[in-house]
């Protein structure tokens, strides 16, 4: 069958690899009818990551079931399906407090070794999944799957950073990177009942879309103003890093108020942060993590897309075969896309 492989570093092809087949009972088949590029794919691409060239990459996907082991329950071929990005047991003590990603059993896929056990992607006409009655779930009726692909780790990460900041009606957020995550975030406060959320980047068309979406846009320049005008000088009830590093870090640290919580989605690669202490001890702040768990809120997040509530299609900005795979990695890599779709069928 025919796949997106890692290459080496900056590299994708569309390579020929051997079809998955079952190998545990727990195991499912899913012929990918859609997947997605991630910000995630583009730091194991750009080679940050010890992972073996051939590759298969990718974990956003949706699908219909083709085969299922004999330990599977709840899913049957011919299902259409979501898939989250990442495995676990659904059984274990972490599983079953619903923090799935701290299962012992994860496996991410399309990421080689960096997060547990290597899997195959999803970018592929055939995905293995594992545990695949907790991993699958059906797709709503009537939910578009370019939709529901959204749920599988953009915006259920984009809604953890709305869960995890403790947003609530009323309150001031400030959303640092307007990627497809920051976008996502800054829809699931509005939808928690956030007043004002204020989504910051430097490229002007992601400005624009936030701001089509119900957020005020700022620069980086604006945003300290900007949260000072609406808050009467305090600073953001709760800021989300949407990017990652320390440098977005340290700007949401900034513009947060006294008793104010920091949340990051981004993803962090340095073994250490300056965490200005002093002031965050005097001003009582809280810093918190927090990684996307599909599997625990597709329940909630899979409505709110089927009915429209929330659409995250409006950050898609271009649709592929499998065959522009690889120059669409270049043009995600170069911020000419803010999220790309692959249409497998
Ligand atoms: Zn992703
Ligand atoms: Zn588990």
């Amino acid at each position: 069958m025919k796949a997106a492989v890692y290459a080496g570093p900056d590299r994708v092809a569309i390579e020929d690899v051997a079809e998955p087949r079952l190998e545990e009972p727990g195991d499912a088949l899913v012929r990918v009818s859609l997947a997605a590029i991630c910000g995630t794919d583009l730091h194991f691409v750009a080679g940050h990551a010890d992972m073996e060239p051939g590759t298969v990459l990718g974990h956003e996907f949706v699908g219909e079931v083709v085969a299922v082991g004999a330990a599977v329950s709840g899913i049957r071929p011919g299902e259409l399906v979501l898939g989250s990005d990442f495995t676990a047991c659904g059984s274990c003590w972490w599983c079953r407090r619903g923090d799935h990603w701290e299962c012992a059993e994860r496996q991410f896929f399309g990421t080689g070794t960096a997060f547990g056990k290597a899997l195959a992607g999803a970018q592929a006409e055939i995905v293995r999944v594992p545990r695949a009655s907790t991993v699958l779930c059906p797709l709503p009726p009537g939910c578009p799957p370019e939709r529901a692909i959204f749920v599988g780790d953009t915006l259920a990460t984009g809604f953890a950073a709305a869960e995890r900041g403790g947003v609530g009606p009323g309150d001031v957020v400030v959303v640092l990177g307007g990627g497809a995550v920051g976008q996502m975030a800054s829809l699931a406060c509005q939808a928690v009942g956030a007043a004002v959320v204020i989504v910051v980047d430097l490229v002007a068309d992601r400005r624009a879309l936030a701001a089509a979406q119900g957020a005020l846009p700022a620069t980086p320049e604006e945003v300290d103003s900007l949260v000072r005008r609406v808050t009467a000088g305090r600073g953001a009830d709760v800021a989300v890093d949407a990017v990652g590093g320390a440098r977005v870090l340290d700007a949401a640290l900034t513009v947060v108020r006294p008793r104010g919580t920091v949340v990051s989605v981004g993803a962090h690669f340095d073994a250490s942060f300056a965490l200005p202490v002093r002031r965050a001890f005097a001003e009582e702040l809280t810093v918190r993590f927090a990684i996307g768990d599909a599997i625990r809120l597709r329940d909630r997040l899979l409505p709110l897309v089927a009915t429209g509530v929330i659409d995250p299609t409006v950050v898609v900005t271009e649709r592929v075969g499998l065959s522009g795979v690889p120059a669409a990695y270049e043009r995600f890599a170069r911020h000419e896309a803010t999220k790309i779709l692959i249409d497998l069928e």
